[in-house]
């Protein structure tokens, strides 16, 4: 009898509680991720010096070196920086930038990563992927998976509402790229991983019908929650599929187009995805989606992103040549722009009630 199974590239640890930063230094001693103690945090320069006068003293092991920003550059330097260091492993504590940074840095020195989110603006925080500014835009780099990931639920309410926002969307986009996954494998016969699929469309579904609100412990835990499964679905799968696909395409185009106005990656997903779903003919979805977006203060047109329907319809006409090779309902329906304006004019007329 055969037994194959697969193993799963995933943290050793996932811990996400309100608190969770007070057992971080134990955390890391007794899951012998750093048994002795000697640590390269990865920190911003403004709102880390707060985190690090807290965490200094049970980490009197660690160095702390400041972020630059979110370049590619920044985390070639912060690499470079650590290298000396005989480290036992990289910790990112800070944001989407500042956790890139250190996944990137950590990858480049054979360092595990421990993630410390704080704050949930999108799916980044335990994927594969660093996605860093380079000279020609933002290049998204593979990087293993860390080794473990701590959120403290009382760190992200501190954090401004709009990331918990950007999170909501991000995850909720699951369910449409999800569904482009599917497309593609009955019309390109791409081939799709049914476990990645399940952790990613069951993320996003877990905070579509979720009746809590933005802070919420119970809501946060679920949010924390699936985007974390998220990460680890595209580890399943080797790439971003089960967690970006039309969504994400307009998301790009949003900001190739229009870089200084773009709006968060999960505002601009979430959009995209409800929209998507719409253009895929699935409108109880696509209402349910608009709903609770709207429901939690995200847009579900663009002039609540200030953009025009004109510039919307720009975007999803640029949309598909952000990401060659990547079929989606946009794709699938290749349509004129005139197509793309009568669409959009049908969503927004579903979307208004
Ligand atoms: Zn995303």
């Amino acid at each position: 009898m055969p037994v194959l199974t697969r193993l799963i590239p995933s943290p050793v640890v996932v811990d996400i509680n309100a608190g969770a930063l007070d057992g971080l230094a134990g955390l890391l001693a007794d899951q012998r991720i750093s048994a002795s103690g000697k640590l390269a945090v990865a920190i911003s320069g403004g709102s880390g010096a707060r985190l690090r006068e807290r965490l200094a003293p049970a980490l009197p092991g660690a160095e702390w070196y400041e972020v630059g920003g979110g370049t590619l550059d920044d985390a070639i330097k912060l690499g470079d920086a650590m290298k000396k260091g005989h480290y036992d492993a990289v910790v990112g504590l800070g944001g989407g930038k500042i956790i890139d940074c250190a996944k990137y840095a950590a990858a480049r020195i054979g360092l595990p990563l421990v993630a410390v989110a704080t704050n949930l603006s999108h799916d980044g925080l335990c994927s594969p992927v660093a996605t860093l500014d380079n000279d020609a835009g933002r290049g998204s780099y593979g990087v293993p998976n860390p080794i473990a990931v701590v959120i403290d639920l009382d760190i992200i309410r501190e954090a401004p509402v709009r990331f918990v926002r950007s999170g909501i969307g991000d995850a909720i986009s699951n369910i449409s790229a999800v569904a482009d996954w599917e497309l593609s494998h009955r019309e390109t016969g791409e081939s799709i991983d049914g476990l990645a699929a399940a952790m990613a469309r069951q993320a996003g579904e877990a905070v579509l019908r979720h009746p809590g609100e933005v802070g919420d412990d119970a809501f946060l835990q679920v949010l924390a929650e699936g985007l974390v499964l998220t990460g680890i679905s595209m580890s399943v799968a080797g790439d971003s599929r089960p967690a970006s696909g039309a969504c994400h395409e307009i998301n790009h185009a949003f900001d190739i187009l229009y870089p200084r106005r773009s709006a968060s990656h999960g505002e601009q997903c979430g959009l995209g995805a409800a929209f998507a779903m719409h253009l895929r003919g699935d409108r109880e979805t696509s209402a349910l989606m608009a709903g609770v977006l709207r429901r939690h203060g995200l847009p579900v047109t663009p002039g609540e992103i200030g953009f025009t329907d004109e510039e919307f319809v720009a975007a999803v006409a640029y949309a598909p040549k952000t990401r060659p090779g990547r079929y989606t309902i946009l794709e699938h329906l290749d349509l004129s722009t005139d197509q793309i304006r009568d669409a959009y004019a049908d969503y927004a007329q579903a979307v208004s009630s």
